[in-house]
C-alpha cells in the first residue's frame, strides 16, 4: 500500500502497477511533464512499459480528475499532479511552465445556477526571467 494506491481509489481508478507508477510520478514531479517525459523516465525502471500504456493511463487519470491535462502549450499536453485551482505561465522561449497561485474566491464567485464549472484552465504567456535576460 502506498499513497498513489489510495489516491487512485479515491478517484475511482482501479490501481494497477503501471497506473500507480505513473500516478506516483505525477504526484512527486511538479514540473508538468508530457507523456513522453513520463515514458522516458519510467521505462528506465519498467522495461515492459509501452508508450501506448502511458498515453492511455494519462487519459484515464485526467478523465477521472486524478491529474490535470494542460493544453496551454499547443504542441504538447502537459500533465499536473496538483489538481488544486492554480494558473500556469508558459515561457514562449524555453517552454518552461510555472505555477501561478490564484484567488479561488473571486474566481468561483462566477459560478451560478445556470452552469456548473467542471474544469478551469487559466494560462499566462510570456518570457521567464532567464529568457527575458537573454532578450535584452
Ligand atoms: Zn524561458
Ligand atoms: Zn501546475
Amino acid at each position: 500500500m502506498n499513497n498513489s494506491y489510495n489516491y487512485l481509489l479515491e478517484h475511482n481508478v482501479k490501481p494497477s502497477m503501471q497506473r500507480m507508477s505513473i500516478m506516483k510520478y505525477l504526484l512527486t514531479h511538479k514540473n508538468h511533464p508530457t507523456a513522453d517525459d513520463i515514458y522516458n523516465e519510467l521505462s528506465k525502471r519498467m522495461p515492459t512499459l509501452s508508450k501506448t500504456t502511458v498515453y492511455n493511463t494519462l487519459k484515464i487519470l485526467s478523465d477521472s480528475k486524478a491529474c490535470l491535462a494542460l493544453t496551454l502549450d499547443e504542441k504538447n499536453i502537459h500533465y499536473d499532479g496538483d489538481t488544486s485551482l492554480h494558473g500556469h505561465f508558459l515561457c514562449k522561449d524555453c517552454n518552461k511552465i510555472i505555477d501561478i497561485p490564484l484567488n479561488e474566491i473571486s474566481l468561483l464567485r462566477n459560478e451560478s445556477s445556470e452552469f456548473t464549472v467542471d474544469s478551469v484552465e487559466i494560462s499566462f504567456y510570456g518570457y521567464c526571467s532567464n529568457c527575458e535576460k537573454k532578450r535584452i
